[in-house]
């Protein structure tokens, strides 16, 4: 039996040819197994679980309807609310904050019958490509523990590469789904910008995040999008489609595929060889593959960075030791409470990003940098926009290199940064894209294929999706 494609054991557990209580086990008997060296989860609850797990049987029992992913074994990003279980967001500043109420993707994936067993670790509020700057110490890639398992959601890639969970909730602002499902070897989705609430993901930059899902497979992924994937009155950019993300065949004939070759240019010869390799098998399925360079890709990156940085400053005002998270056990005065606060619960990635995004929205730079950027980031999609008029998608590596070793993580900043310049241009423009397994590098090391196609265009960047996997 293929315990990892998460649809296929929805089907075993409502046909009652296994136990949502077995499925359970069996996910448990991985974290027990790896968990202590690969340290996926901030916080495991068990009882929780077989709590769920026992309500969820009872309704299949019964002959009611429990749901598309029933009985199923989902690990959430420690950034998404869950009421009753901590939300730290990998950061000392939340570490014992229990939230009030649950994500808006949570909730939804609670009620198709998913069972949530915990809260997986992250870089400190998302702010990584590593998943290295975590309270909790970093996570290791299943794959070679030596190395990074991705970030910022690598906790939730790793536990499903590891069979420590099924499917996950990660989140993505400028690449954090798919970087580690890349790093990993599975395969991270993030939709279109508006498509899934943000209702209860702790703000990194609003204008970017967006939740996303991580499976083994496309199948098992693309069922999860879809529950994530409705419009919400809460999050004031939601987006009501109706548009399905159902492909019926992968034909994939005629379809228009832009390989971004400027990007290959700077990628590791391996990297480069697969997503090569990768066109062509869409080639041979009928899809027409054209070469594509970007005029403006160069500043994808710097814009990235003065606008999130800009957003995470003010978004991160709220942790003052005041209102919640943590309070400085010593002060002599208000000003004291909130330096000390803020010095003693943010990690060093973090006050390096609020202190460029102050920078960034200063009185002195604010035209020159903030504004500046943001007519970038509209020169940039206008870019992309006018190749999506003409073609179905774009393909390219996730990212220039396989996983890193841990060992070699933020030595050099800016460095770090450079490791989203694939993945940016998504965000940016809040268009769909994920990272689809295409080889690996002579170490054994994962490669992953990233697709982005238009805006609520998910259903044709799945097909493309399922046909290289039934192809490979
Ligand atoms: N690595 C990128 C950053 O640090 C993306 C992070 C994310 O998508 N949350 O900003």
């Amino acid at each position: 039996m293929n315990m990892k494609n998460a649809v296929r054991m929805a089907e075993e557990i409502r046909n009652r040819k296994l136990s949502v209580r077995e499925l359970l086990d069996k996910t448990f008997e991985n974290t027990d197994e790896r968990e202590s060296e690969l340290n996926c989860y901030i916080t495991l609850d068990r009882d929780a679980a077989y709590r769920a797990a026992a309500e969820v049987q009872r309704r299949i029992d019964a002959g009611e309807e429990a749901g598309a992913l029933a009985g199923v074994p989902v690990a959430v990003k420690d950034n998404l609310c869950t009421k009753g279980m901590r939300t730290t967001c990998g950061s000392k500043m939340l570490a014992d904050w229990i939230a009030p109420y649950d994500a808006a993707v949570v909730e939804r994936i609670k009620s198709a019958g998913a069972i949530v067993i915990g809260k997986t670790n992250m870089d400190e509020f998302a702010f990584g490509s590593g998943s290295d700057t975590s309270c909790f110490g970093a996570v290791r890639n299943p794959r070679d523990r030596e190395r990074s398992a991705g970030g910022s959601s690598g906790g939730s890639a790793a536990a499903v590469a590891a069979g420590e969970a099924l499917v996950a909730l990660g989140t993505d602002t400028g690449g954090s789904v798919r970087l580690p499902a890349s790093h990993c070897g599975i395969v991270g989705i993030k939709p279109t910008y508006g498509r899934a609430s943000r209702y209860g993901l702790i703000a990194y930059a609003s204008s970017f995040d967006q939740a996303g899902v991580l499976a083994a497979d496309v199948e098992s992924a693309a069922a999860a999008l879809e529950l994530i994937c409705s419009y919400d009155r809460r999050d004031a950019t939601s987006v009501s489609c109706n548009e399905s993300f159902e492909t019926d065949t992968a034909d994939i004939r005629g379809m228009r595929v832009g390989l971004c070759e400027d990007v290959l240019a700077g990628c590791n010869d391996e990297v480069a060889a697969a997503v090569r390799k990768a066109a062509a098998v869409f080639e041979d399925a009928g899809a027409h593959v054209e070469a594509v360079s970007l005029r403006n890709r160069e500043y994808e990156l710097p814009a990235y960075y003065a606008l999130v940085t800009a957003e995470a400053s003010s978004n991160l005002e709220r942790y003052d030791g005041v209102k919640y998270g943590y309070r400085a056990a010593e002060y002599k005065d208000l000003e004291e409470m909130y330096v000390k606060s803020r010095t003693e619960g943010f990690g060093s990635e973090v006050k390096r990003r609020i202190m460029l995004g102050s920078y960034v929205l200063s009185a002195g730079y604010y035209d020159d940098i903030y504004l500046r950027a943001m007519k970038v980031r509209r020169l940039i999609s206008g870019e992309y926009d006018e190749l999506f008029g003409k073609m179905d998608a774009l393909i390219g590596p996730v990212s220039p290199e396989t996983a890193p070793l841990l060992s070699d993580s933020y030595k050099d900043p800016v460095k770090e940064w450079m490791k989203d310049l694939c993945t940016v241009a998504a965000n940016l423009g809040g268009y769909p894209a994920m990272s689809l397994p295409c080889g690996t590098d002579g170490k054994g090391l994962p490669i992953g294929l990233h697709i982005m196609s238009g805006r609520f265009r998910e259903a044709v960047m799945l097909k493309l999706a399922r046909a290289f996997e039934e192809m490979r």
